[in-house]
């Protein structure tokens, strides 16, 4: 059942033209269609489904530098700053909260990668304290287990999901973009090779420039026009408890599990390490690039196959724009909670938190969470097809990015001086044989 989000209303009528076209209404193209709005572009936000119904909202709500791969962190500083003021920049309500999010840890192994990161961090003026046993004991106060450390990154904080995409929209609303929501993108028109329209299934709006912020379907949409992006959908389930105890004010990450308080009181839970991988053509076209992030990180992996071979982001649909594509045959993708899962991860809460032990369930709901071969997004052009961005591919730690991540799109749209180096997140690196390294983000 998907997790609850605050509803936004469409606007009426879909424009005859815009200078920009946001396709997908999670936080990656809201904060972009907030941007543009911002710099005074017109733009219109498309969105199959309802805002936030996908990632956006079944995400755990922390805002992290933290443990980031370092090709990212200056990106996440910005975010993290930005969150700071976007409250009363929107005059709503995000959730966030400059809480600190904490690590524990009973390995050493923990604890000698979080510190080996926080030394490379140092560079970037990020600067994590890590913790004793002791240290880590008194900031979790309450917990059953003895750390023997651990790392506390003070400038990070939380928001609400889902409160935080529908609060950007009503912003780029109050900017002049206009929202359209039940209004799938089925496919671009182009003239003399580049793009000049968006076809929807709501009608055409005619423009020079469109951003694909499609989260899982963004390589669905790309390869209906030839443009190769290797991604990877992995399954993640999570719940909501009742009111609670406050037993921590941000975030903390433990061995299998990590929670955060909301501001409604109560935790949203998260099992950490833990996903389903379903076997999907696009996932067989892609196989390739992503084999040495799969060999480092198949620990935790259920594979199997399954419903998502034939319907989903990763199906193999062909379609034409005059007709009914994919994205409205699934208006939001809610895979079910994996019950072994929240299972599991309720008596470990009772035995980390024995306050913790007869917490009650709220809502229980699968994710599907869309990765890069590095685990670091797409936010480009692609020479290919002037006129066309992207902006995907967050990999499991888009929420708390978003934000800035939504300036740095608008800005490569606008062609303006972008907020942060744009080149780690070029598309051409998953097309030019560039050596992708390792996965950085923990
Ligand atoms: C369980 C879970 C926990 C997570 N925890 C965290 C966390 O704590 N911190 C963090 O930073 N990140 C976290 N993430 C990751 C984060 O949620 C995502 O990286 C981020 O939300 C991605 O945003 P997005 O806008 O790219 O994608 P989405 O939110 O998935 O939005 C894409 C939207 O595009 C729409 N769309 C697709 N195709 C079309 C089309 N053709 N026409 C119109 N609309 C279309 C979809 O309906 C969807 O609404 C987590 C994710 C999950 C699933």
């Amino acid at each position: 059942m998907s997790p609850p989000v605050t509803r936004v209303r469409s606007n009426e009528t879909l424009p005859k033209s815009a200078d920009v076209v946001v396709i997908g209404g999670g936080i990656a193209g809201t904060s972009a269609a907030y941007e543009l709005a911002k710099k005074g572009h017109s733009v219109a936000l498309v969105e199959k489904g309802h805002l936030a119904g996908e990632q956006s909202s079944r995400n755990w709500g922390w805002c992290r530098q933290q443990n980031r791969d370092l090709r990212e962190l200056p990106l996440a500083q910005r975010a993290v700053e930005m969150w700071n003021g976007l409250n009363k920049e929107l005059g709503a309500e995000t959730g966030f909260r400059r809480t600190g999010l904490l690590y524990v840890t009973t390995k050493q192994s923990d604890l000698d990668l979080w510190s080996n990161w926080a030394d490379r961090a140092r560079e970037y003026q990020m600067h994590s304290r890590m913790l004793t046993a002791a240290e880590a004991k008194a900031m979790s106060p309450g917990s059953a287990e003895n750390w023997i450390g651990g790392v506390h990154s003070p400038t990070d904080g939380r928001a609400e999901p889902a409160l935080a995409t529908p609060a950007i929209a009503e912003g780029a609303r109050k900017r002049g973009a206009t929202i359209h929501q039940n209004c799938a993108a089925r496919g671009l028109e182009t003239e003399g090779g580049k793009v000049s329209a968006v076809v929807t299934e709501k009608g055409t709006i005619r423009t020079s420039a469109v951003l694909c912020a499609g989260g899982a379907w963004s390589s669905m949409f790309c390869r209906h026009h030839g443009i190769k992006l290797p991604q990877a959908g992995v399954r993640s389930t999570s719940f909501f408890t009742e009111a609670a105890p406050q037993v921590i004010e941000g975030g903390l990450s433990m061995p299998d599990l990590t929670f955060r308080r909301r501001l409604d009181g109560g935790y949203t839970v998260g099992i950490s390490g833990r996903g389903l991988l379903e076997l999907t053509p696009q996932g067989m076209l892609y196989a390739q690039q992503f084999w040495r992030t799969f060999k480092k990180r198949r620990g935790g992996l259920t594979i199997r196959a399954g419903r998502s071979f034939f319907a989903g982001p990763e199906a193999i649909s062909r379609w034409s724009n005059d007709g009914i594509s994919p994205f409205e045959r699934i208006r939001t993708f809610d895979p079910p909670a994996q019950e072994e899962l929240i299972s599991f991860a309720l008596r470990r809460l009772g035995q980390l938190y024995p306050q913790l032990a007869n917490v009650k369930v709220a809502h229980k709901y699968g994710g599907l969470v869309d990765f890069t071969p590095d685990w670091i997004p797409v936010i480009s052009g692609v020479a290919a097809l002037p006129g066309f961005y992207i902006s995907t591919g967050y990999s499991g730690h888009g929420f708390g990015i978003g934000p800035a991540a939504g300036r740095l799109a608008a800005d490569i749209v606008a062609n303006d001086t972008p907020i942060v180096d744009p080149r780690p997140y070029r598309y051409s690196r998953m097309i030019d044989g560039t050596d992708l390294g390792e996965p950085g983000m923990m």
